[in-house]
């Protein structure tokens, strides 16, 4: 199944690997290959058999969607862009799912699609591409950071009637309400920025220019005046649908710890921030040990925090090996196993995702053979010890990370509860690529939409918030 139809071809494809000079390039390098029967069942070896099977399901499930949309607006030079992002989220009731019948069938409802979009008000945000100065800023750059901070910053992502919960609430709170930058974004000249509540904006002393909290973010440094500026679009998108899911979270934690407890999250994709946001993990991983201190504190679970990969180096990889991964069985994706099998080394760290990821990766087939590659939230609030000592210390560190970060007892009963999950919507969740339209489309869900309204949206349908 897995490389069938992407291996294929088109016709300009085979003949530049026909090429002599790819021919002679490609003999210099090394990819890793598909495994052999043989080499498959050795690596599948030390796959452990899944005994939690039957334990308790979350009582509800919240997925997200996002979609970047990029356009040349008309009557301009066609390289002037506008860029505009859409996010959706969902919320179902997984008792409700024994009362329905599903769907038989994987056709997703491109009505079903539309609607989920376009029910409520899904959370829209505009910025700046290509060739555009907003509010007169000097450049698009500026213009951009400005739209990011003014959009983060209102109530569009605030589930509540105030803005402790919206993106920049969530950012303050993760920094004990002091959020530090030492680099003017518009001059980069060094500065000590302290954005605090009511003053999340600054003045840079050396170029005047604003300087604002959700700067520390990065996701402007990619902007350029006449570049292309879709790939910064796309990273706000991504890094801003985990920050509105940590937003929720800490919403529902705040108001109502039990109920965040029977609560479980589904992210698309691996729990990991790439490009210049890249650091904002470090600011999730705090924040959801704080969560979980918080839960645990009062006597409850933690809520179930999981990302569902469908594509990438891992999913093929876990995909070929399929047949050969006993039924039932998991593996947690240790630093060895993904740098041997998975993907070459890419980054010279001794810690695989050090600068990325906020959760660990798992590969999970279910009693019905299907095959999963999920992450769950590290159980640390940090990967590295506060103070740096030297070079050597910090790499230890890196080293010790490494290995903790794949032990298993640490993530029980997380680990056991996402099996169940995945094994419970394991069609909706294999068949469609979109995790929250599948869902949608086969069971009853309420959009989530900004404001005060979600908490009594919710308890008129039953569910106590
Ligand atoms: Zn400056």
């Amino acid at each position: 199944m897995p490389y069938s139809k992407e291996f294929a071809g088109k016709g300009g494809h085979i003949d530049l690997v026909k090429n002599p000079d790819v021919q002679n390039f490609l003999n210099e390098c090394e990819c890793l290959t598909q495994p052999s029967a043989e080499e498959a069942k050795k690596i599948t070896e030390d796959y452990v058999l899944w005994e939690g099977e039957g334990g308790k399901l979350p009582d509800y499930v919240v997925a997200s969607d996002a979609s970047p949309h990029k356009e040349a607006i008309s009557g301009l030079f066609p390289s002037t862009q506008i860029g505009y992002v859409k996010n959706s989220m969902i919320i179902i009731e997984v008792s409700e799912f024994d009362n329905l019948k599903p769907i038989n069938s994987n056709f997703v409802d491109p009505f079903k699609v539309a609607e989920l979009h376009r029910s409520g008000d899904p959370i829209s945000f505009t910025l700046p591409g290509c060739n555009v100065r907003y509010k007169g800023a000097e450049t698009v750059k500026d213009g951009f950071r400005m739209a990011v901070y003014e959009q983060l910053s209102d109530m569009r992502t605030s589930f509540t009637n105030d803005k402790n919960f919206n993106v920049v609430g969530t950012l303050l709170a993760i920094d004990n309400g002091e959020v530090e930058l030492e680099r003017c974004p518009a001059c980069g000249s060094q500065e000590e920025f302290k954005f605090k509540k009511n003053e999340e904006v600054q003045r840079c002393a050396v170029c005047e220019k604003d300087a604002y909290i959700t700067d520390v973010m990065r996701i402007h440094e990619q902007i350029s005046d006449l570049g292309d500026n879709g790939s910064a679009i796309t990273r706000f998108m991504n890094v801003v649908e985990h920050l509105i899911i940590a937003s929720f979270i800490r919403m529902v934690g705040y108001r109502d710890p039990s109920l965040l407890s029977r609560m479980a999250f589904i992210i698309d994709g691996p729990l990991a921030i790439f490009g210049q946001p890249a650091k904002v993990h470090t600011r999730l991983l705090r924040l959801y040990a704080k969560v979980r201190k918080h839960l645990v504190e009062k006597g409850y679970q933690p809520p179930l925090i999981i990302g569902i990969q469908k594509t990438g180096p891992a999913v093929e990889h876990a995909k070929a090996l399929s047949p050969y991964i006993p039924i039932g069985a998991f593996k947690v994706i240790d630093d060895e196993y993904r740098h041997k099998y998975i993907a070459a080394r890419s980054e010279a760290s001794t810690n695989f995702g050090h600068e990325t990821y906020y959760g660990q990766d798992f590969i999970f087939k279910t009693r019905n053979g299907k095959v999963f590659v999920f992450g769950l939230v590290y159980p640390f609030s940090k990967k590295m010890p506060s103070i740096a000592e030297d070079e050597e210390a910090l790499s230890n560190s890196k080293v010790r990370f490494s290995r903790e970060k794949v032990e298993i007892d640490l993530y029980r009963p997380q680990l056991t509860q996402a099996m169940n999950l995945i094994t419970h919507f394991e069609l909706e969740l294999y068949e469609n690529a979109i995790v929250p339209i599948a869902l949608a489309h086969r069971h009853a869900s309420i959009s989530l939409v900004p404001g005060g309204k979600v908490l009594d949206i919710l308890s008129k349908k039953g569910m106590n918030l």
